[in-house]
């Protein structure tokens, strides 16, 4: 495992993860090496290849350029500040550098994409989200360039660090485990539930600097006093309170999604439906009649699609495991929390949430390190597909389960997921993204009850399927891989 839970959990903006937080990482990324070598020029331009090239702007990779350009972090943009700052790069056409250097970018012509084009490294494999960005001089002559590729779930890595498939050294866990057989090893092994080995890793990896930054960043919009008092407290305390503060980046997305009515962005017109979904559920409890047996499955399906709607609308949203999967794992914490858990005490229910969001991280790293969670490269099984299976793993383990147990539902999860191919119209995250994403969630909970009401062997493993989802991803035909050149984006007319 190399993997920390709060590389997994990101908190970003919308709408993808691969075609939005990642470009806007890397842009950042490569003005920061700029400045790491004292090089600077008169001139940058940027050439998006693949799937970001062809669906870049539905999915708002040339904001996330630009505002990465203009050194801006997906976890602390002020939203309501990015129209702003574009609308003054696309009229000066600059760019200030660290308050010292200016160079020219004029978004109209140094922001090109490559539709028909994958980027063509002639050393290494390439992978559909490739981007190049470069430095020139006053006559047009390179002085720095960096290809980065967006990965999934708003992972970068340099080209360099993509042919040795990894970004570094391996990290020092107390309980390293590459597949879900050593994890489930581990746990006999030890007596440690899943939850429990990924809480002990966290704590350890708490020493790498660039985790330590991560949760450090997160601690920080906390209340100053608290913040700092937690900062300066014991590792275990501050992973839970990270772990915490993340789900409540998630519990506002969701409340904003079910306030928020009205159209959602990018020319499809589609109204956003979490609100008047909302306003059902709460009509029926408040008539008193007895309630529809099947109305939590509704409050799983509404919930997974007002974080989606915000993550369409270019809202906060944190990767589970990425962007335009976002609602699936939020929407089990929600179901757990409203009707799973009632007889449980306050401080069960929170130690049931920690054990929810631990082992989902597991499953998702699993699938990260062994697969791919990008649209991209294995198809919508890699997005939700992936969340689903985290979901019921992690609910699982919230109810209680034992390791076994969540090993069989993600499985379960991931098994009827296998070919979900990638087709969003208009290159939007909207449909079938949003509605998806309830299924997913809807998914989970079958997967979850199944493995509890019927435990011990079965056939397919978790390794196997994660393994299956990545062999069908790498089979399908590129066009159904985030390219809206296919299937749904294909046949449904555009309006
Ligand atoms: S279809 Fe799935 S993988 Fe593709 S953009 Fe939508 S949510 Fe992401």
């Amino acid at each position: 495992m190399n993997t920390s839970f709060f590389e997994l959990f990101k908190i970003g903006i919308g709408p993808s993860s691969s075609h939005t937080v990642g470009p806007m990482r890397a842009a950042l990324s490569f003005v920061r090496e700029l400045e790491r070598r004292n090089v600077f020029g008169s001139r940058i331009t940027v050439d998006l290849y693949g799937s970001l090239a062809l669906t870049g702007i539905g999915h708002g990779t040339d904001r996330a350029i630009l505002m990465g350009l203009l050194q801006e972090s997906p976890d602390t943009v002020d939203l309501n500040a990015i129209d702003d700052k574009l609308n003054i790069l696309r009229e000066e056409h600059t760019l200030n550098l660290f308050g010292t250097h200016t160079v020219v970018f004029d978004p109209a012509n140094d922001l090109r994409f490559h539709r028909n084009q994958m980027y063509p490294d002639p050393d290494h494999a390439t992978h559909p989200n490739g981007m190049r960005f470069a430095l020139l001089d006053d006559d047009g002559n390179n002085l720095f360039a960096q290809v980065y590729y967006s990965v999934g779930g708003g992972f970068v890595l340099t080209a360099a660090e993509f042919a040795g498939a990894g970004s570094g050294e391996k990290r020092d866990v107390p309980y390293a485990f590459c597949n879900a057989a050593e994890l489930l090893q581990l746990g006999d092994d030890h007596q440690l539930s899943i939850a429990q080995i990924v809480f002990a890793n966290e704590i350890a990896l708490l020493g790498d600097p660039a985790v330590a930054r991560r949760v450090d960043r997160i601690l920080s919009p906390l209340r100053p006093g608290n913040a700092t008092a937690l900062k300066q407290s014991k590792p275990e305390d501050q992973i839970r309170a990270a772990i915490l503060a993340i789900w409540r980046v998630m519990s506002d997305c969701i409340e904003r999604g079910i306030r928020t009515e009205g159209t959602l962005p990018g020319g499809l017109n589609v109204r956003r439906r979490a609100p008047g979904l909302a306003r059902r559920l709460e009509r029926l409890d408040g008539e008193g009649k007895t309630r529809d047996p099947l109305a939590p499955l509704d409050s799983v399906t509404l919930v997974a699609m007002a974080v989606n709607e915000e993550n369409a609308a270019g809202g906060r949203v944190v990767t589970a495991p990425t962007n335009g999967a976002a609602g699936v794992v939020p929407a089990i914490a929600y179901y757990y929390l409203h009707h799973a858990s009632s007889d449980a005490t306050s401080e069960q229910r929170e130690q049931g949430l920690l054990n929810y969001f631990l082992t989902a991280a597991a499953i998702g790293i699993l699938y990260k390190e062994n697969a791919s969670i990008s649209g991209a490269e294995v198809g919508c099984q890699g997005e939700v597909g992936v969340a689903c299976s985290m979901a019921a793993g992690g609910l699982v383990a919230a109810l209680g389960g034992d390791n076994s147990a969540v090993e069989h539902a993600a499985e379960i999860a991931m098994e009827h997921n296998l070919g979900m191919t990638c087709d969003p119209i208009g290159g939007l995250v909207q449909i079938p993204c949003i509605e998806r994403n309830g299924m997913g969630a809807v998914k989970a909970v079958n997967a979850a009850r199944l493995a509890i009401n019927d435990p011990g062997i079965h056939k397919v493993s978790l390794d196997q399927v994660i393994d299956t989802m990545y062999r069908t991803g790498m089979d399908m035909q590129s066009r159904y891989k985030e390219t809206s050149l296919a299937g749904l984006a294909l046949n449904i007319i555009e309006c």
